[in-house]
């Protein structure tokens, strides 16, 4: 029995341990030179593996396709995960966030530590073998057999199982670009167009006429591109009445805004333009005080002292905070207390578009699940199984992206042993 995984990142290495470790031979296929690369760049901020909270929470983060992660997250889910890096040899700590990281934070000693198990289990690497479809065996059958572009030119490769861990289509130069979705939309797998997610956004903003324009003003790209926005919340409403609130902070790009706030609303933003064509955000600038308290503050006598001094002493704004004032607020909110309150509570964010997928930390859409069977083997393709962020689902940043590639990887795996008549080894 030969199983060939197409894919050497966090979904299918989880596949390759759980069928090597039940005695079937593994062969893994990667396009790049080495496997694992984007997990080795979630490594560089931090790697965060997973989620401390608890199942019920955790498992909403999937939003529409809570239900069928959460069937996996039961088999393989946070405490699993944690127990399996703890068994490589690295412990992991809960962070005051509840994000739990291995204890040096970086994925390089895990990932050194889990090929070595891998090979010690029989795997095999094929490194620069891009797969590139579907070929045709002597007997015309074709879905077990697959064409690849090898350093030795092209070839094909015949096995008893397919299991297809391709990634997203964000970060392209480490190996996940999404051009497997043609090829396997036309052997007929129902496949939802990949999407940025967790993503940054470009802006618009109205001139001094009132006029919307691309970006930012001169001024404020020029002075504050790169700061970040540090306690203060975002408000949106995305289709079907779905609604975005929570407080962070968020950075201010050359056009437009990014980072872990504007990567939670992202889903949201970016359903919104979809349906709407244009979308906003809500900044509260000052989330801890109530707008009666804001408004109180700025009614404040201030004599011969400028606005600016003011709303610096009184309220605490300043820097890039009182330069969102000035560029989102019109000039006539800007002299009238009350008005002005009421901005600095809700401060109207135009965004104009996702920033390009492939700058995204992820990627909503894929194989919908509707066209898996319960080990996510593809119904329309016997023999050939998925796992991944190829998969149709998204989720926020905090460690429930790489959690649900795990878990996916272990269920497909699971998957072609139940095809094979095999029973999984206890993992
Ligand atoms: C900057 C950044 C930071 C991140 N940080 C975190 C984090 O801290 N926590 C978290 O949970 N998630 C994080 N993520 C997301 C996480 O890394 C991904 O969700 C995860 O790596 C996806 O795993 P995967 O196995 O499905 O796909 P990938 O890791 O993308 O692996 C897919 C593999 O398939 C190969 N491949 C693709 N096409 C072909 C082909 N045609 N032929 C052969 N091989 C092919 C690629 O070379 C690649 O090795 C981060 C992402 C980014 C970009």
């Amino acid at each position: 029995m030969a199983v060939a995984i197409v894919g050497g990142g966090p979904a299918g290495l989880m596949a390759a341990e759980v069928l090597a470790s039940a005695g079937v031979q593994v062969d893994v296929y990667d396009a790049m030179p080495s496997v694992g690369r984007k997990f080795l760049l979630a490594g560089k901020g931090g790697l965060n593996l997973t989620h401390s909270e608890a199942p019920e929470a955790f498992g909403a983060r999937y939003g529409a396709r809570r239900e069928v992660i959460d069937s996996m997250l039961r088999e393989f889910g946070g405490p699993e995960l944690r127990a399996w890096a703890q068994g490589l040899g690295v412990s992991t700590f809960v962070g005051s966030s509840g994000r739990v990281f291995p204890l040096d934070l970086k994925a390089a000693p895990l990932l050194r530590a889990w090929l070595h198990r891998l090979r010690g289990l029989g795997v095999r690497f094929h490194q620069r073998h891009r797969c590139v479809g579907w070929a045709v065996d002597e007997r015309g059958d074709s879905a077990n057999v697959l064409a690849f572009d090898s350093p030795r030119g092209a070839i094909t490769v015949q096995a008893d199982a397919v299991l297809l861990a391709l990634g997203g289509a964000s970060w392209s130069r480490l190996g996940s670009d999404g051009a497997w979705v043609p090829w396997l939309a036309a052997r007929g797998a129902d496949v939802a167009s990949l999407r940025p997610s967790n993503c940054g956004f470009d802006v618009a903003h109205a001139d001094a006429a009132g006029l919307m324009q691309p970006g930012w003003s001169e001024h404020l790209r020029s002075r504050h591109a790169g700061a970040p926005v540090k306690n203060v919340a975002l408000r949106c409403a995305g289709p079907g009445g779905r609604e975005f609130e929570q407080a962070g902070e968020f950075v201010i790009t050359e056009g437009g805004v990014e980072g872990s706030l504007v990567y939670a609303a992202s889903s949201t933003l970016r359903d919104a333009l979809a349906q709407q064509g244009h979308a906003h955000a809500l900044i509260d600038l000052l989330p801890a005080r109530s707008a009666e308290w804001v408004l109180r503050e700025l009614m404040h006598p201030r004599g011969s002292r400028s606005l600016a001094t003011h709303l610096k002493s009184r309220l605490g704004i300043d820097g890039v905070k009182a330069a969102l004032l000035h560029e989102l607020a019109p000039r006539e909110v800007m002299a009238d207390a009350r008005q002005l309150a009421t901005a600095i509570k809700s401060l109207p964010l135009h965004v104009s578009a996702p920033r390009p997928i492939d700058e995204a930390i992820s990627t909503a859409g894929g194989v919908r699940f509707e066209a898996l069977d319960d080990g996510l083997m593809i119904k329309l393709l016997p023999g050939v199984f998925c796992a991944g962020e190829m998969l149709d689902w998204e989720a926020p940043t905090g460690g429930y992206l790489l959690t649900a590639c795990f878990a996916s990887g272990v269920r497909a795996a699971r998957g072609v042993l139940g095809l094979i008549g095999q029973t999984p080894v206890a993992h």
